[in-house]
């Protein structure tokens, strides 16, 4: 499971401080954030179910874990079981949702790691009831699976739509070894410039809770809202929250910020390796896409898309030095990148360069970062590779 990065968080791994690209976790940050979203949508932190699925939006997923876990939270939400299945080696002992769906060999490892599974269809409620039936047979130990029942209000993602989620709730009310703890779907268009977007959606779900929510417990939750639904329309919020995007701190857009209290917890630094002055003309890097336009100075850092600092940003993108915003200039290459500091800039070997952070009085935002890439900042955050060592700041 080295693919994902726990050991990326171990500050006693003797070789990770050798690199000088590094992305450093705040995890004040993110408690701050946690707390912040939580007063908003009115339900506090027990009510949020933080997500952490992709290596935690790039923060590192045990870092992030236990810094909503202190704040908190009431529980954790990751994509796939592998995920929770690390959390839980690592101790963690708070309810885990797994939200992606389920493939029936995985049913085992949602048990032994006391998973709590997304189930998206009656054929899937009854592959979880047999296969416990049958694991019963064999160990004579009765034991029930922790589900959440998916709904589809306007996706077409996983889940029964909602025009046929009663009769879901009651195949599944009707099984035994099913306990079940919630009901859950998600918005398509919680980030739409309209928030009326979410009306349909909503209704949709609330509608099923009021004809069919007597056939579940009483304790089971029912959940839609997503960061931007939680923000925005904290009427979406129901009895529970799962956000991410802005448990990070990372708003929408660098124009739209709907918790603009949170503060953001990465930062992904370099340092300068190279410093050069190239004369008027000189073409820099792969096909020579930049000339310099008079005598300047150059640094080059040790950074690229190898390491998720996409290659799509040649010509738009900044870094910091000294305090001061630089172009990025030529091609972004897989490992390097040159950095034009002008004719009378100055750096040392040495020097920090932040990609996203801040730096004396500048700062760049991942959301910066997406705008040059022309995608969204989860993606930017998500693609930070595995290279990269995670540190605690
Ligand atoms: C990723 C995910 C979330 C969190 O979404 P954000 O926009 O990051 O808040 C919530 N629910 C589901 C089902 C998800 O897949």
């Amino acid at each position: 499971m080295s693919f994902l990065s726990e050991y990326h968080i171990d500050h006693a791994q003797p070789c990770l401080p050798l690199r000088p690209t590094q992305v450093w976790t705040d995890p004040a940050a993110l408690e701050h954030n946690l707390r912040a979203l939580g007063a908003r949508c009115g339900l506090g932190p027990v009510g949020v179910l933080a997500v952490v699925k992709a290596n935690g939006y790039g923060h590192g997923m045990l870092a992030a874990a236990r810094a909503f876990l202190a704040a908190g939270a009431g529980g954790l939400a990751v994509g796939f079981v592998e995920e929770g299945i690390l959390l839980r080696r690592e101790g963690l002992e708070c309810p885990i949702l797994v939200l992606g769906g389920l493939v029936e060999n995985q049913i085992p490892a949602y048990l032994d790691y006391r998973l709590e599974m997304t189930v998206s269809s009656p054929h899937k409620a009854r592959l979880v009831q047999e296969r416990l039936r049958a694991l019963e047979a064999a160990d004579g130990r009765a034991r029930r699976a922790r589900v959440h029942l998916k709904i589809d209000t306007d996706m077409e993602r996983i889940g029964v739509h909602a025009a046929g989620g009663a009769a879901f709730l009651e195949v599944c009310a009707g099984l035994d070894r099913l306990e079940i703890a919630g009901v859950y779907s998600h918005f398509a268009n919680a980030d739409h410039a309209d928030p009326a977007r979410m009306d349909a959606p909503l209704a949709r779900l609330c509608e099923l809770r009021r004809q069919a929510g007597h056939l579940l417990p009483a304790e089971c939750r029912w959940h839609i809202a997503n960061s931007a639904a939680a923000a925005r329309r904290p009427d979406t919020a129901l009895d529970l929250v799962r956000p991410g995007l802005l448990l990070y701190g990372v708003q929408h857009s660098a124009e739209q910020a709907w918790l603009p209290e949170a503060r953001p917890a990465l930062r992904w630094t370099s340092a300068v390796v190279y410093f050069k002055v190239v004369e008027a003309g000189a073409g820099v890097s792969y096909g020579h896409l930049w000339r310099a336009p008079c005598r300047t100075r150059l640094a080059t850092v040790p950074v690229g898309y190898g390491d998720g600092y996409p290659r799509g940003m040649t010509g738009r993108a900044e870094v910091l030095i000294r305090g001061r915003r630089c172009p990025v200039v030529g091609a972004i290459c897989m490992d390097q990148l040159m950095v034009d500091l002008g004719p009378a800039g100055t750096a040392y070997n040495g020097d920090e360069v932040v990609l996203v952070g801040s730096q004396a009085d500048e700062q760049i935002r991942v959301e910066d970062l997406a705008r040059w890439q022309g995608t969204i900042p989860y993606e930017i955050l998500t693609g930070i590779s595995e290279r990269v060592p995670r540190r605690l700041a």
